[in-house]
This record gives structure tokens, sequence and C-alpha cells, in this order.
């Protein structure tokens, strides 16, 4: 059996959930660095791999940072291999730079290239953790992984090696469900916040520790690796995000009474936010498109919006990101064209006709299905081969992250991900994105010239485009993908609750471990159906597997901003946060008078949810 080479990328991080400063203005920094927790789970899976395959599992681990954060950083990890326990298994590379912070992620990603272009050979298996300075947005990953010119895969939750060290089998979690894949080595991974049912790695112990002190790392300097760092973005400034939240707080009395009190206030908070049903278009309106075919289409001069859909119809999120590409449109006086790439464009047709841009232009094919950023990105490449557009814009969520980071990746471009506004400052874009688990706002701007800008729009920071008629629908006659060499082995559906997909519904009851117990989630399907919502939930109860992975509302979840968010048993961890706090109303039923939830929330009940919620449905369906 030849010898597998994993490499893992490992990020000294700034701690989210501790204290940060921005810095002149505009850096965002703090005194204290992590290991990010994603690469934690990759080191991790790898640690294993190499313990059940000894002898036969080579190990490099590399980073960037300042001395003294590498120093703390790897000796942590090298006391959690033991490489005493596995010699000749463990290379470690450190990249000593102090301006790290002054870096942007494709300035990060030239970096990690030089260093992977100088080992020994290159890895069959590169883990990547999906946090890096470009706060979870992927782009490190994406870019090296073109630059390297292997395919990229993120979301892994499991990951297996097949026998005979050639391809793994991997678990993706999907918005609409899990994917099982056989991927062919070499291969990047993107992983989540958890691997193989592990959500960080292994203790070290004191034996580790003394063995990490002799270890020699691997030391270099830029000018080691010949290779230039170029930044692609530029932060101009850095603001802490400041909610204006009620806080009314409801803690005297029984049950009921509360109930009441909080009734009283929520029937005129229904009134003031004027709710109408929940969003999305209708699709079982039967309005289909005529496609005409064309062999090529002209896209210069123009401006890219790839739509955002669930195979059947087009997503709330897609109308959304259509708001500031018309007011960019109405700006510069160009032409708006919807790219759809889909399995079968027939299917999404009524929903499409709904669309107010100037034309659409459709992609089909089965490689469509469970799509990969690579495959999407790929398909575009070759449609703009001829033509480019001025801007390419996609929705902020993972999908469309890895296509707008594979094409600004393979078109030498920037690519400015999750912004909540849009401008043009001497013709580049200019925007503000929400970063460091949304406590704090950066403006940032596009430095690169003469080849498309790409940027991607966080969907709960725009109301929805007015609906409309696009004058043209052009099919593709051939549609070109790059070979990925994965195979779907299985997919696993998620469920949406009552029909109603979270990022589209007006009211989301949303649960956590509180609640107990995963039968007790039926109270919160009998609240959302009286009140026309979706159920969700924390980090906590997917895990435990008390609702669907697709249902996790946060970070590493769906991102949701509807009118009312009820949160039922969560603690508020910076990371749910981050999913919810765009919600117009947020109330929260705690039993902990000090969860933070509490100081986001405008509505707050202090009690045991079996206390409030019986009384507050009975008093939900008087109202009704
Ligand atoms: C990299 C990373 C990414 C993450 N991504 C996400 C993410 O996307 N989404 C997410 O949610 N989390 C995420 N997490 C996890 C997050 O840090 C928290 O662990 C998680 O949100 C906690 O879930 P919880 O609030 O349900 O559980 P807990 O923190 O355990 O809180 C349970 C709450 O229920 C209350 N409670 C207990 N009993 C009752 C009762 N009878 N009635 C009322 N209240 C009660 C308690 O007072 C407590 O406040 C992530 C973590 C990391 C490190």
């Amino acid at each position: 059996m030849s010898q597998l080479r994993i490499a893992c990328l490992l990020a000294p991080m700034v701690d989210t959930e501790g204290p940060m400063d921005v810095v002149d203005g505009k850096v965002l920094n703090g005194p204290k660095k992590i290991m990010g927790k994603y690469g934690e789970v990759g080191l991790e899976a790898a640690i294993t791999f190499a313990e059940e395959n000894k002898n036969c599992v080579h190990l490099d681990l590399l980073s960037i940072g300042t001395s003294k954060e590498l120093k703390a950083l790897q000796q942590n990890a090298i006391a959690m291999i033991q490489p005493a326990k596995l010699p000749g298994t463990l290379a470690v590379h450190a990249l000593e730079l102090d301006n790290l912070s002054s870096l942007d992620a494709f300035a990060v990603g030239d970096l990690l290239f030089g260093m992977i272009d100088r080992l020994e050979k290159r890895p069959d298996l590169l883990f990547i953790g999906k946090d890096s300075n470009d706060y979870c947005h992927g782009i490190v990953g994406t870019y090296l992984a073109a630059k390297l010119q292997i395919p990229y895969f993120t979301g892994a939750s499991v990951v297996a090696l097949d026998e005979g060290f050639q391809s793994v089998t991997t678990t993706f979690n999907e918005s609409e469900g899990k994917t099982v894949k056989k991927l062919t080595l070499p291969v990047a991974l993107g992983t989540t916040d958890s691997l193989n049912g592990k959500d960080s790695a292994r203790f070290t112990s004191l034996k580790g520790v003394m063995m990490a002190k002799k270890f020699k790392r691997n030391i270099l300097s830029p000018s080691d690796l010949g290779t230039e760092a170029t930044n692609r973005t530029e932060v101009l400034s850095a603001e802490e995000v400041k909610k204006d939240r009620k806080n009314q707080r409801i803690s005297d009395g029984e049950g009921a009474e509360k109930v009441s009190a909080a009734m009283n206030i929520l029937v005129n908070v229904d009134k003031a936010l004027e709710r109408g049903d929940s969003a999305g278009t209708d699709a079982s309106v039967d309005k289909q498109v005529d496609w005409s075919g064309a062999d090529s289409v002209d896209f210069s001069g123009s401006i890219v919006l790839l739509a955002d859909h669930d195979g059947h119809k087009v997503r709330l999120s897609t109308s959304q990101a259509l708001t500031p590409v018309k007011k960019l449109s109405a700006e510069t006086g160009k032409k708006v064209t919807l790219v759809v790439c889909a399995e079968n464009l027939a299917s999404l047709g009524a929903s499409l006709s709904a669309v107010d841009v100037d034309r659409v232009v459709g992609l089909e094919s089965s490689a469509f299905k469970h799509a990969t950023g690579m495959a999407v990105g790929s398909a575009l490449l070759k449609l703009f081969d001829q033509s480019k557009p001025d801007f390419f814009f996609t929705v902020a969520n993972d999908l469309g992250h890895d296509t707008a980071a594979f094409l600004a990746s393979r078109l030498g471009s920037s690519f400015l991900p999750g912004l909540s506004s849009v401008e043009l400052d001497e013709g580049k874009i200019k925007g503000v994105r929400i970063v460091a688990n949304a406590r704090y706002t950066t403006t940032e701007k596009a430095l690169v010239d003469g080849t498309t800008q790409v940027a991607s729009f966080r969907p709960t920071a725009f109301d929805p485009a007015a609906e409309g008629q696009a004058s043209e629908f052009i099919k593709v006659n051939s549609v070109e993908i790059a070979d990925t060499k994965s195979a779907l082995l299985e997919f696993l559906a998620g469920v949406e609750s009552s029909g109603i997909p979270l990022a589209e519904a007006k009211t989301i009851i949303s649960g956590g471990r509180g609640m107990k117990a995963k039968e007790n989630f039926a109270h919160l399907e009998e609240l959302a159906s009286l009140l026309g919502g979706a159920v969700g939930g924390s980090r906590a109860v997917t895990d435990l597997e008390w609702i669907p992975h697709n249902l996790q509302i946060g970070q590493t979840g769906e991102t949701v901003a509807p009118d009312i968010y009820i949160a039922i048993g969560i603690s508020g961890a910076i990371q749910h946060l981050t999913g919810m706090n765009d919600s117009k109303y947020i109330v929260a039923i705690n039993s902990d008078e000090e969860a933070p939830i509490h100081q986001h929330a405008d509505l707050s009940i202090i009690d045991k949810w079996e206390n409030v919620l019986p009384s507050f449905i009975e008093a939900v369906k008087e109202t009704l």
C-alpha cells in the first residue's frame, strides 16, 4: 500500500467569543489566538487516520502567523499527535509573519500555496478549516485548491479512508440534506465544526507536551517561498455591531400570567410589523417559460446574478440579492442576467417567470444535482470564455460562496463575500460585510481591475425585489463541467418544517437543548403551524438529532431574519446569534435569567417552557 500524505492547515484564529479590538480603525484583532474549530477537527481526523494506519500515513501541518502564535499553536498540535508514537509521520511547517492581519484571504492562499509547493510531495488529502482570516467565507480553501488544481469540497461531516488510499468516502451537510460521496484523491476537504462525531481535538498529555518541546519545526519566512502574496481586497474601516433591542422582561407571576402579559405586547408587535403570509413564489402556478437555444451568450458589459434555487423553485434569497443588483444596474445602466444552473430547467419555469431581470440564461446538467461550487464555477468559467460580465454576484450561502470564490480565483479577480450594501468607488465594488460572528461590520473594497468583479449578498439584509418578467430566456446548448472525480453514493433528504423553508418563514419557533427531548419539539411544531411559521433549532439539538441538520440556525447553519423569532430553551451562544440577529423581533423563553439570549431579545419570558408553552399555545388559538 502506498503512503497516504495528509496535510492540515492550522490557522491561529482570533477568538471571536473573547475580547476583540479594531486596530487603526481597520483591522480586527484579538489579544487571544486559538486553534480554529474547523482546523482542529480536521487535525483530529488526520491523527486518527495516522494511528489507525501506522507507517502508512505522512502528516504535514502548515500554519502562518507570528512566531509566538505559531509556537503555541503548533506545539499544542504536536503534543496531541505525540510524534514518538508515530515515528517518521510528522512534519510541521511554520511561516512566520508579523503582518498576517493585513493580508486578505487571497494573499494568505498565495502563501499557503507557496508552502505546499515546497513540500517533499504534494498532499493526497488536504484538510482546510473553513475558518480563516476571511471569517468562515471559505475563500482560502477554494482559492488554494484552484491553484493546486485539485477538487475542493466543503461541509464534510464524516470522512473515511477507502482501502488502498485511492479515495475517501465523505458525508456532506447541505441545505437540502446529506450527501455521501466517494472522492478520488487528491482532494481538498473543508470540514464543518464537527468531523467523524468529534467537535474538538483530543487533550494534550504531559508526555505529549514534552515531545512537542523537543520536536524540530520547519520555520520559514516569505522569502523562502518565492511566491508573491497579493491582496485583492482592502478593509477600509471596521465598526462594532450594536442592535437596538427592547429588552423587556417578564419574570413575575405564574406561567399563565406571564403568557397573558407577553400576549398583550405581542399582539401589538404583530400589528406593527404588518405581517402577511410567509413569502415565497408559488411554484404551483402553471406558468412555464419558452427557452430559446443558443451555443454562446454575450455577457460583455453586463451584471450576472447566479440564481439560488432548490431544484423546484427559485428561492426568496434570489429576489433579495436582486435588490442590490438592480440598484447597481440603475446606477450604471448595465443589464442584468440571471444565470440558472439546474438539473432540470423546466421544473423551475414557474418561479423563473416572476424574476424581474433583463434576461435569464439557463444551464442544464445532471451534474448540478447536489452540485459543488467547483462544478457550477467551472461551467460558468466556460460560459464566460468568450465574453465576461463586468460583475458576477451570488447569494451568500455555501454554494454561492464556493462558486464565487472558484470564479474569482480562476479569473484573477477579487471576491467580497456576504455584503449587506453595495456601491461603486472609482468603478470598484465597495460594501459592508458582517464579520467575526456578527460582532463587527467592515467596509471593504475590491482592488482588482480589468476583470469580472465578484461579490455575494447576505440575503437577509435586503427586501425582495418586486416581481417582473424577463424578456428573454436562453438555454445554453452545451454545458461543460470540470471532472471533480466524485461519485454520489447516497442522498439523505432533510425536511422542512410545515413546508415553509426557514429562510422564507415570517415566524420561526426555534428550540434548543433546554427542550430536553426530541418529542417536545411537537409543541414547537404545533405553535409554528398555528402561526404559519417554521421550526428551527440550535446546533445542540441538530447534533442530538432532535431535528434535522438543515433546520439548524447559526454560523454553520441557516441565516434567517423573520419578523418574529421565538427562541425556546436556547442560551444565545454567539454562533447561534450570528444566524438570527437580523430578525425584526426576538422573543426568548428561558428559565435562566442570566442566559445571554435575553440581552439580544426584545421580549423575554423568564421561566421553564413547560410552565409557559401550553398557555401560550392556547392564547394563540384564542387570538387567531
Ligand atoms: C465553530 C462553531 C460553530 C457553531 N455553529 C453553531 C450554529 O450554527 N448554531 C448554533 O446554534 N450553535 C452553533 N455552535 C454551538 C454554540 O456554541 C452552542 O453550543 C449552541 O448554540 C448551544 O445550543 P443551545 O443554546 O440549544 O444549548 P445550551 O447552550 O445548552 O442552552 C440551553 C438553554 O436552555 C435553557 N433551559 C434549560 N432548561 C430549560 C427549560 N425547561 N425551559 C426553558 N429554558 C431552559 C438553559 O437555561 C440554557 O440557556 C457552534 C459552535 C462552534 C464552536
